[in-house]
């Protein structure tokens, strides 16, 4: 029985087709509800802090008195607790993906409000 179940299985996955692509040769497939990077549109900020009170993983530094906002884009875990904090709606969740850090133990984007 068990061998009938395994051939079964075997002839199916050699007809069907692969669950897995060949990234990064073919590109994943961006869905709606792709978490892929945080943006920040800072016009409206008012340097609260609550997104950085509210990082899990401390990636996000507000410095009030420059007026920026850095985030270190390899300790995000797209969790979007600071999309959802933001008072002022300056936090976006994106289906962009981050490049990759090729090597770097850091990789922080600067946001500035006049920019
Ligand atoms: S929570 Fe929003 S308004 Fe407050 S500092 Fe962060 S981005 Fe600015
Ligand atoms: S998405 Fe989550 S981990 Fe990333 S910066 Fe926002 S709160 Fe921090």
């Amino acid at each position: 029985m068990a061998l009938f179940s395994m051939l079964r299985t075997n002839l199916r996955n050699l007809f069907s087709k692969p669950a897995t692509i060949l990234y990064p040769f073919v590109e994943k497939p961006v869905y709606p509800a792709t978490r892929g990077s945080v943006e920040f549109n800072l016009q409206n900020c008012i340097f609260c802090s609550l997104c950085q009170k509210k990082c899990p993983t401390h990636a996000i530094e507000v410095d009030k008195n420059a007026k920026k906002i850095s985030i270190d884009r390899l300790d995000c875990i797209t969790c979007g607790a600071c999309v959802d904090a933001c008072p002022k709606k300056c936090i976006e969740m994106t289906s962009k993906r981050n490049a990759p850090s090729l090597g770097n133990p850091s990789k922080k984007d600067l946001y500035t409000q006049n920019a």
